[in-house]
């Protein structure tokens, strides 16, 4: 590849195989009739969405989520056909882009609303309509349900596909607030029914809400992280494996005298004659500045801890106790037992910040059976 050839041995291999099984893995679980929605908002999870996308299949995923509008643009424009969603909020201008290109579009509140109507009067519009169960951010919340209903009855040209809500603290068992928002939602639904609205689908469960079984029959459940493997994670349908690998190579080794400092701020000093190892990597490739002498890596199969601070392009690590190292060696960042889930804990975020920050610097590469594809940045 000679994208690779002129770029450093820094980059993420994507294994679009383990995204299929980890989708498999998904849809298996969900109960009787109920459909996946895979969430490839923000390059899928910086996984790169054309390239997951056209591994979803239509009898496996009943629609991809994005967040915004070009997000979705970008995948019909790659030939994606499967429905696309988009969670919005979205302008008058972007809606009917949407609409034009056939993309679903979730209504975030009585403004959006407005807006959907007033173009409803000349033709058909198929939404999905988002309640606000108790998050405080997107969707109609209770107090504007009379209003709501008030425009829908009056707009014969609009149809309402879907109903959904989005949970806050799902990924938190011990919280009850997933089950408030759930009697939330159910209760608006009732006003909504009451009056003579609803539609043939709805959904509400994220992967937490998912890996725990909250999806009802016939609904549809957006999965975003779990699709990407944050973790190893395994449910009574397989494994969930991680999909993405970020890898790069010693550039330069040195042997250094005990009480020899290493890197800015000087925080961190040899406590006996070490060898350093310095890695083509930093934070501006989205590894976490707060990783530094706060993290490990894998070379030949062993963890080494990284020393120093990390900077902008580069991170140091000592190689001490393992031997044999040698420039060209190997060293994976995430990945090989090194979760997403790990470096959040350590980077005091979460897995999906982890995966979203590694930046457009660092090429992605898929191997999708015996042919290896390159998505760089500087490859245009
Ligand atoms: C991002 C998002 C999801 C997916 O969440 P995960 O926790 O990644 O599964 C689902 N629904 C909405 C509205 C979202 O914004």
């Amino acid at each position: 590849m000679s994208t690779l050839r002129e770029s450093r041995p820094t980059y993420a291999v994507i294994d679009l195989d383990r995204f299929e099984r980890n989708v498999e893995v998904i849809a298996r679980s969900l109960p009787e009739d109920a459909r996946l929605v895979a969430v490839l908002k923000a390059d899928a999870y910086g996984h790169g969405a054309v390239e997951v996308a056209r591994r979803l299949r239509a009898d496996r995923v009943a629609m991809i989520a994005v967040a915004l509008l070009e997000e979705a643009l970008e995948l019909r424009r790659a030939g994606i056909e499967l429905p696309l969603f988009v969670l919005g909020p979205l302008s008058k201008d972007q809606i009917v882009l949407a609409l034009d290109h056939r993309i679903t579009i979730g209504v975030v509140g009585p403004e959006e609303l407005d807006l959907v109507c007033e173009i409803a009067r000349d033709r058909d519009v198929a939404i999905h309509l988002k309640l606000d169960s108790g998050m405080g951010r997107m969707g109609v919340v209770e107090t504007e349900l009379p209003g709501v209903i008030e425009r829908i009855r009056v707009t014969p040209r609009l149809c309402i596909d879907g109903i959904y809500t989005h949970f806050a603290n799902a990924d938190d068992a011990a919280d009850p607030f997933t089950e408030i928002q759930i009697a939330n939602y159910d209760r608006m639904l009732a006003v909504l029914r009451e009056a003579g609205i609803d539609a043939p689908l709805h959904h509400f469960a994220n992967s937490a809400a998912t890996l725990r079984g909250f999806v009802r029959p016939g609904d549809f459940a957006r999965v975003g992280i779990a699709l990407y493997g944050p973790s190893e994670i395994t449910i009574a349908t397989g494994t969930i494996e991680p999909v993405l690998r970020w890898r790069t190579e010693i550039m330069r080794l040195k042997e250094l005298p005990a009480g020899h400092a290493i890197g800015y701020g000087t925080s961190f000093h040899t406590a006996r004659p070490s060898r350093i190892a310095t890695l083509p990597v930093g934070y501006a490739d989205g590894y976490d500045r707060l990783l530094s002498n706060n993290a490990e890596v894998i070379v030949r199969g062993k963890r080494a801890p990284v020393v120093g601070r990390v900077s902008m392009d580069l991170v140091t690590i000592d190689v001490t106790d393992i031997p044999d190292t040698a420039v060209g060696d190997e060293v994976t960042l995430l990945g090989d037992g090194i979760s997403a889930e790990e470096l959040a804990k350590r980077s005091q975020t979460i897995s999906y910040e982890v995966f979203c920050r590694i930046s457009a610097r660092v090429p992605r590469v898929y191997r999708d059976g015996d042919t290896v594809r390159v998505r760089s940045r500087f490859a245009e």
